[in-house]
């Protein structure tokens, strides 16, 4: 039986610049979600931080206020809140 700590991770041989081979471990990361209501955020990428780092910052978060941490329901209602008072 596979330890548990290890069940969500992903093992990859990779071969470094030296010719030889290591073993690697890729963690599964979770989509990110809303800090408000916890509803999964669309257009947040989300994985591997190697490849996150290589993409640019407009593929990364959505060009808005609070991206990436709250959805846009909530965000619409807070600034709504805030106007009101
Ligand atoms: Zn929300």
């Amino acid at each position: 039986m596979v330890k548990p700590s290890l069940r969500v991770a992903k093992k990859r041989n990779i071969r470094v610049p030296s010719g030889s081979k290591v073993k690697r471990i890729e963690k599964r990361t979770s989509k990110p979600h809303c800090s408000q209501c916890g509803s999964i955020l669309h257009g947040v990428a989300f994985g591997n931080q190697n490849k996150i780092r290589k993409l640019s910052r407009s593929e990364r978060i959505p060009t808005r206020v609070h991206s990436g941490y709250v959805c846009p329901r909530c965000l619409k209602s807070a600034i709504k809140a805030e106007v009101r008072e």
